[in-house]
């Protein structure tokens, strides 16, 4: 079964001019095709496309009753624009003498076992769940000491190790243990993930220390305070974060607020003797590499990378040649982006917990949602989402498509983990459930009809589409393409075509 692909199906060869115009009328297609198969389907399509594409939603909002307004309004008075929200006063760690550092930053009784997690510490896949275990449930703190050792960190930059620890400990408070993914574990797992990819062969020596540093960093706070809800709830329930951020990347600008507050804690700055000059610099660098783990700029960072992979350079050791600032800093940006989407192209065993727990976070806004009498968001409805296919899709249209342009960037270092990410792939489609059979009834012979005539309106509107997509493609570069000519509708999604076709008559055509 073809993944989405960067490929001319006739010639078979990459998209070299047009690509994205491309890119955009497939994944257009496929959503479109997808949200009309199945009510699930639909609600997968919507996901993806309220999520990762950016564009502006309308939506209705509910105005706020006298009592949440009065609510929201002694909040503020509380609360002055000028303060930011979620910074604890905390008081343990300042006491930590140079005798006393734990090995691995953090007091556990379970040195050894946790010893042993953390030779995996330099690969893909280490067990993050059993970090946590082993060491006093602060993987966060014990990973990010650990990287920042194993980097030699402190010693570059005169980092004082009982601050270092002191600010991992109050980061790590700042996540929120009973979000079900957003916390300090996934925060956890992202910065491993990145320190992974940053010694990757095809970057070797690519990097300043400074730009390693901050890319740790990064990642480090690039989810800190999360309410455990999206952006689109904190814009549609009025919240005082989107008025802050004025509905823009709001929890990203939140988490870099926090991120950076938190250094002027007591003992918390860990870059106190770094030249004001490095401070800035990293200040810039990590603001632009947490602001683009906003899933609405998902797109434009795959279109960057495809575009620099189509020019690429390397050298004659095989190493890339990243010679500016702005080519490094889209590889960074696209690497801590690909961390943070990493679940899928790790070992079974942890992609189904982290899928677990997004999906437990989403019912959580769903049944917010639903208290509220709101519109409950694609995927947060527990009564009807799909878990497995929304999986499938995530993979398909999102996941596959970053890494595969992420493994050309590094050829042939990311082919293990592309090869990891097909077989979840796999696994999650061969989990779908199958429908039961239809009972032979009108009804049936109704939906056998709304299936041909779909077909139909799709074969239309394939004709007609491009010049309404290539309208909304403000801002990209106008370019000649060839069109692959009678695409096939994907074999899975046939199958599909017997759960119902609820989500007929409302199916958006993305406007991507
Ligand atoms: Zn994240």
């Amino acid at each position: 079964m073809p993944l989405v692909d960067f490929f001319c199906e006739t010639c078979s060869k990459p998209w070299l001019v047009g690509w994205w115009d491309q890119f955009k009328r497939m994944l257009n297609r496929e959503l479109t095709h997808l949200s009309e198969m199945s009510r699930s389907g639909n609600q997968v399509s919507e996901y993806i496309s309220s999520t990762f594409l950016d564009k502006q939603n309308d939506v209705d909002l509910p105005s706020p009753t006298q009592k949440e307004r009065e609510k929201k309004r002694k909040q503020q008075e509380q609360q002055p624009m000028s303060q930011i929200s979620g910074v604890k006063k905390l008081t343990h760690g300042s006491s930590l003498s140079n005798s006393s550092i734990p090995r691995f930053g953090v007091k556990t009784d379970q040195e050894e076992a946790l010893g042993q997690e953390l030779e995996n510490l330099n690969k893909w896949g280490l067990n993050t769940f059993r970090v946590a275990e082993f060491s006093n449930n602060r993987p966060l703190s014990c990973i990010m000491y650990t990287i920042f050792q194993e980097r030699e960190l402190p010693k570059t930059f005169k980092i004082p190790i009982d601050t270092l620890i002191t600010y991992t400990m109050t980061l790590e408070d700042h996540y929120h243990a009973d979000v079900a993914y957003h916390n300090s574990l996934h925060a956890a797992d992202v910065m491993q993930s990145t320190h992974a990819l940053l010694s990757t062969p095809a970057v070797d020596a690519v990097f300043t220390d400074l730009e390693i540093l901050a890319a740790i960093f990064a990642a480090a706070i690039h989810d800190v305070d999360h309410p455990g809800v999206s952006n689109q709830f904190l814009i549609n329930t009025n919240s005082e974060l989107a008025l802050m951020y004025n509905d823009e990347s709001v929890l990203e600008n939140h988490h870099l607020a926090v991120g950076f507050k938190l250094l002027q804690e007591e003992n918390c700055d860990i870059f106190q003797n770094l030249s004001k000059r490095q401070r800035q610099t990293l200040r810039k660098m990590v603001i632009d590499m947490v602001l683009a783990t906003d899933m609405s700029k998902h797109m434009s960072l795959l279109a960057d990378l495809k575009t620099m992979v189509e020019t690429k350079k390397v050298t004659s050791s095989g190493v890339l040649l990243l010679d500016n600032y702005t080519d490094r800093m889209q590889v960074l940006r696209n690497m801590v982006h690909c961390a943070d989407l990493s679940n899928p192209t790790k070992p079974l065993e942890l992609y189904r917990q982290w899928t677990d727990r997004i999906m437990e976070e989403f019912f959580r806004q769903g049944d917010k949602e639903r208290e509220r009498g709101m519109e409950i968001s694609p995927m947060c409805d527990k009564h009807t989402a799909s878990v497995e296919k929304s999986q499938v899709g995530f993979i398909d249209y999102i996941v596959h498509p970053l890494w595969e342009t992420w493994a050309d960037l590094v050829h042939p270092d990311a082919q293990e983990i592309l090869d990891t990410l097909e077989e979840n792939r796999d696994w999650y489609q061969g989990m779908i459930p199958q429908s039961p059979s239809p009972p032979p009834d009108d009804h049936d012979k109704d939906e056998e009809f709304c299936v041909d005539k779909f077909q139909f309106e799709l074969t239309l509107e394939e004709e007609e589409e491009g010049e309404d997509l290539d309208q909304s493609s403000a801002g990209e570069e106008e370019s000649s393409y060839h069109t692959p000519e009678g695409r096939e509708p994907r074999d899975d999604a046939e199958q599909e075509t017997a759960e119902g076709q609820n989500g007929l008559a409302d199916s958006p055509l993305m406007d991507l």
